[in-house]
C-alpha cells in the first residue's frame, strides 16, 4: 500500500504536528480507501490555536489595520480562491466524494463571499444619536467580537467555512476552525490561501481531530468569544449547551427535512428537475435537501412515475468524472446510516419504488454509493419524513389542498428550506408567508448566495449566514455617552 500523506495543523502560521503524536486516516470515498492522515488535535492544540488567535486580535498589525485593507486583503483572497479553484476542487472531490462537475462552480463561487464581504468591511458604521439628554453626544459603532470558533461539518466543508469566514474576517475578529474529522483536507490547503493574501499571523488558525476531543475544548476555551457552528443538531445542542457554560455568542446551522410541494398547476418537467436537484445533488447530503416531496394528488402518480423515469438515468460512479450525476456517500457511518433508513421505512410500511439498497454496480468500484430511492405511501407521520436520513431517499407523500399541503410542510420539527412548484402568482406570494422555513424557493431549488441570507427557523438553527446584515452575527455594538456640560451633575440621579 501507498505510504498515506502526512498533513499538518496550521496555527499561528505555522505547520504544526498535533500534541498527541496521533492522526486520523482520511479516505477517499470513491475508492473507500484511505489516501492521508490527518492531525489528532486535543486541548493542548486548541489552546495554542486559541491563544495566537487571541493574540493576534488584541496586538499586532491585525487590530491597527483599517476596516478598507482588511478588505483589501479579503478580495486578495477571493482572488486566490477562485485561481486556485480547481484545485481546491479536486480535494474535495478525492477527501469528501463531491462531483468534480459540481465543485468546477462551487470553488469558483465561492470566492464571490471574499469580494462581496471584502466590500463590505468598510461600510459597517455606526451613528449619531439625536439624544434626548441635554448636553450630551451620543454614538455607536460596532466593534468586532474577538477570537470566532468556526466548526464545519464534513458535506461541503469549504463552502461552508467562506459562509462564516468571509463575515467574521470582514468585521475584523480573529478565528480557530476545526473542520470535520473526515474531511479536513481542504480546509489545511484553504490556509496556505489565507497565508498568501497577507492575513497577519494568528488571523486564521485551523485545528483538526474529532468533535469531543478537539471541538468541545474550542467551545469552552475562556478566550473564544463566539461559536459558529454548522452540523447535525444532536451535536449542535450539545455545543450550544457548553457554550452556555461561558455565555458566548453562538450561531448554529443544523439540520432540515425540508418539504418540496408540487402543485398540480406546476410546469411539470421543471418541478421534476427540481425534485430530482432537491434530494439526488450531492447525494442527498446537504442540509438543504427536498427530502419529503409533497405532490398533490391529482397528479401524484404521472409525477412519481416520470421522476422515477429520470432518476433511473442518473450517472453513478467516480465523481472526478465530469458526467457523473450522484456520488458516493463521504462517509462510512453516513452510509450505514442510510442503509438503515431504508429499513426504517420498509418497517413504516412506505414502498419503495426505486432503488431501496446500496448500489452494486460495476462503476461504483469499492466505493460507499447508495442507490437513488424513492418511497411512496408515505405519511408524515412515519419517521423516515421526520427524520433527517442526509443521503438520496425520498419520501413523496400526496396532498389535497393549499391548507394541508402547508399543514403537513410544517408538521416537522426542523425549518431549513422549502420548495413550492406552481403557476398560480397567488400561490407563489401566499404560501412562502406561512412556511416555517428561512429559505423558500418558488419554481427553484437548491439557489443560495453571497447576499441572501440563509439559516434555520425551529430546530434548524439560530442566526443567519450571508447576506449584509450576517457581518452583524460577528459584531457588537457599544455606545459612547460624551458630556458637553460644564456643570457637575447630581450624582444621585439617573441622567
Ligand atoms: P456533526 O454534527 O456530526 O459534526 C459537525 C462538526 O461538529 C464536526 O466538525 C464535528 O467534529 C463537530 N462536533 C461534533 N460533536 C461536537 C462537540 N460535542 N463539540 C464540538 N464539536 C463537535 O455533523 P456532520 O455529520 O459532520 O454534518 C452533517 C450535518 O450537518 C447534518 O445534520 C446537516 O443537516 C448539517 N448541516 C447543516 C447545514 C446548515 O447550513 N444548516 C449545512 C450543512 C450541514
Amino acid at each position: 500500500m501507498p505510504s498515506l500523506e502526512k498533513l499538518q495543523m496550521y496555527i499561528d502560521a505555522e505547520w504544526q504536528a498535533p500534541a498527541s503524536g496521533e492522526y486520523i486516516e482520511t479516505s477517499n470515498p470513491f475508492t473507500g480507501k484511505p489516501w492521508g492522515l490527518v492531525p489528532r488535535g486535543n486541548a493542548s492544540d486548541v489552546d495554542r490555536a486559541v491563544g495566537a488567535a487571541h493574540k493576534a486580535f488584541t496586538s499586532g498589525e491585525w487590530p491597527k489595520l483599517t476596516a478598507t485593507s482588511r478588505g483589501h486583503m479579503l478580495r486578495r483572497l477571493g482572488d486566490l480562491v477562485a485561481e486556485n479553484a480547481d484545485h481546491l476542487g479536486e480535494i474535495e472531490v478525492k477527501d469528501n466524494g463531491k462531483l468534480i462537475a459540481e465543485m468546477a462552480v462551487q470553488t469558483k463561487y465561492a470566492a464571490q463571499w471574499y469580494y462581496y464581504f471584502g466590500g463590505l468591511a468598510d461600510k459597517v458604521e455606526g451613528g449619531v444619536l439625536p439624544i434626548d439628554k441635554a448636553d450630551h453626544f451620543a454614538y455607536t459603532t460596532h466593534e468586532p467580537l474577538g477570537v470566532i470558533a468556526m466548526i464545519i461539518p464534513w458535506n461541503s466543508p469549504l463552502l461552508l467555512l467562506t459562509w462564516k469566514l468571509a463575515a467574521a474576517l470582514a468585521a475584523g475578529n480573529t478565528v480557530v476552525v476545526k473542520p470535520s474529522e473526515y474531511t479536513s483536507a481542504s480546509t489545511l490547503e484553504f490556509a496556505k490561501l489565507v497565508e498568501q493574501a497577507g492575513f497577519p499571523k494568528g488571523v486564521f488558525n485551523v485545528v483538526t481531530g474529532y468533535g469531543q476531543e478537539a471541538g468541545e475544548p474550542l467551545v469552552t476555551h475562556k478566550d473564544v468569544a463566539k461559536v459558529a457552528f454548522t452540523g447535525g443538531s444532536e451535536s449542535g445542542t450539545r455545543v450550544y449547551e457548553k457554550a452556555a457554560s461561558g455565555l458566548k455568542k453562538v450561531s448554529l446551522e443544523l439540520g432540515g427535512k425540508s418539504p418540496n410541494i408540487v402543485f398540480a398547476d406546476c410546469n411539470m418537467e421543471n418541478a421534476v428537475m427540481g425534485a430530482v436537484s432537491g434530494i439526488f445533488a450531492a447525494t442527498g447530503q446537504t442540509c438543504i435537501a427536498g427530502s419529503r416531496l409533497l405532490v398533490q394528488e391529482s397528479i401524484h402518480d404521472e409525477f412519481a412515475e416520470k421522476l422515477v423515469a429520470f432518476a433511473k438515468t442518473a450517472k453513478m460512479g467516480d465523481p472526478m468524472s465530469m458526467d457523473t450525476q450522484v456520488g458516493p456517500v463521504t462517509t462510512p457511518p453516513q452510509f450505514e446510516k442510510i442503509l438503515s433508513y431504508m429499513d426504517v421505512a420498509k418497517a413504516d410500511g412506505a414502498e419503495c419504488v426505486l432503488g431501496g439498497k446500496r448500489a452494486d454496480r460495476s462503476e461504483c468500484g469499492d466505493g460507499w454509493f447508495v442507490e437513488p430511492t424513492v418511497y411512496t405511501g408515505v405519511k408524515n407521520s412515519m419517521r423516515i419524513a421526520q427524520e433527517e436520513v442526509f443521503g438520496p431517499i425520498l419520501s413523496i407523500i400526496p396532498f389535497k389542498d393549499d391548507e394541508e399541503a402547508i399543514e403537513i410542510a410544517n408538521d416537522v420539527i426542523y425549518g431549513l428550506a422549502a420548495g413550492l412548484w406552481t403557476s398560480d402568482i397567488g400561490r407563489c406570494i401566499e404560501i412562502p408567508k406561512r412556511i416555517k422555513a428561512g429559505t423558500v424557493w418558488v419554481n427553484t431549488y437548491r439557489a443560495v448566495s453571497y447576499m441572501a441570507p440563509f439559516g434555520g427557523y425551529k430546530t434548524s438553527g439560530l442566526g443567519r449566514e450571508s447576506g449584509k446584515d450576517s457581518i452583524y452575527e460577528y459584531m457588537q455594538t457599544k455606545t459612547v455617552w460624551i458630556s458637553t456640560s460644564k456643570e457637575t451633575a447630581n450624582p444621585f440621579i439617573l441622567k
